[in-house]
């Protein structure tokens, strides 16, 4: 690893003040899973922004525009989270299954969006899940989706002067108010979500393919009035599925219903082949983990509603 310096500023408007005069000689490091590898490998830069000690971007909060979570949470954090294992119980699960407890206790939320593998595991859940992203600069702040961020293997809509400083799942409400138990989309709608992976081993793995979805029900039909899905690994970018919800929408979630609509997203997703894994598997598996990932959704849509009801 060749020579750089640390950069440790003082809280966020410094950190953005460094970015602004560095630029591409800055890196910006956060729990470093995935920079001090890189680093390792050739890739460094003069300058690492040390953004762990910016407690600006460590928080977890619900406003009117739904759950708002700092870029610096980890995943151990936001696995561990009551409130996010309630209301994005797939972005939980996702968490969850990133590396080992060690690497949980560093990998964070940003870094897996800023280093935008297509195998990133909270990438495919936050796609699914809707999140869109602030993107700081001492200049000002915009506003992405992270569908849209995610450009390629490695590749962002982030500009070499800005930070991932807020990700939000809108739509996310407490039912039951500040502290209360019962949460998910309130009202008429019932919502759920569910990520799912599998990799070459069970633990400790990069998925060779993975997705998520969410589902919201409406209480007195019981049809499905949204719906979205996203796969991981199977194509240089995290994917959204739209065809998911092209099968869905409007209709009861029967069980012939959830295997037709995994299919066709597992179609659009068109997977490639890789060192992990060949087209045809990931194909194959693909359209399985939708469909659990569709089930789970449901369920985890019900289990909300039983606990509103206790
Ligand atoms: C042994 C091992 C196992 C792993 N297993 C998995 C796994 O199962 N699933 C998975 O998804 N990943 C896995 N990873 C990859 C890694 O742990 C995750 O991608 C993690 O979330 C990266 O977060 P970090 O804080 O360590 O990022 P860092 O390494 O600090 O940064 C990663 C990139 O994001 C940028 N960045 C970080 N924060 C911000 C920000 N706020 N704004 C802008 N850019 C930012 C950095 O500049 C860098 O380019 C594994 C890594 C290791 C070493």
């Amino acid at each position: 690893m060749g020579e750089f310096q640390v950069l440790r500023p003082r809280g966020l408007e410094e950190a953005l003040q460094w970015l602004a005069e560095g630029g591409s000689r800055t890196a910006v490091l956060a729990g470093g899973t995935d920079l001090f590898p890189q680093q390792r490998a050739g890739h460094h830069a003069p300058y690492l922004l040390d953004l762990w000690p910016v407690e600006e971007l460590r928080f977890l909060e619900e406003g009117a525009d739904g759950l708002r979570l700092g870029p610096l949470l980890t995943m151990r954090e936001v696995a561990d989270s009551p409130l996010v294992r309630d209301v994005a119980h797939a972005l939980a699960q996702a968490a969850l299954s990133v590396g080992s407890p060690q690497i949980r206790n560093r990998a964070t939320l940003g870094g897996n969006l800023g280093r935008a593998s297509p195998a990133a595991d909270a990438c495919t859940a936050l796609v699914a899940l809707g999140a869109r992203l602030e993107l700081s600069s001492f200049q000002g702040r915009r506003e992405v989706a992270a569908a849209d961020f995610l450009v390629g293997p490695g590749k962002t809509l982030l500009r070499a002067d800005e930070l991932i400083t807020a990700i939000t799942l809108p739509g996310v409400v407490v039912a039951g108010g500040a502290g209360g138990q019962s949460r998910g989309a309130g009202g008429q709608r019932l919502v759920g979500s569910s990520f799912q992976k599998v990799g070459r081993r069970k633990a400790v793995t990069l998925a060779v393919a993975s997705a998520a979805a969410r589902v919201a029900l409406d209480r007195s039909t019981g049809r499905v009035v949204q719906v979205s899905a996203a796969a991981g690994a199977v194509a240089p970018r995290t994917l959204p599925l739209e065809d998911v919800a092209g099968v869905l929408l409007g209709v009861e979630p029967t069980p012939a219903a959830l295997r037709e609509a995994a299919r066709m997203g597992a179609a659009q997703a068109r997977p490639i082949d890789d060192v992990r894994s060949s087209a045809a598997y990931r194909e194959a598996v693909l359209a399985v983990l939708i469909e659990r990932a569709l089930e789970e959704s449901l369920r985890d849509a019900l289990d909300i509603e039983r606990g509103a009801a206790s």
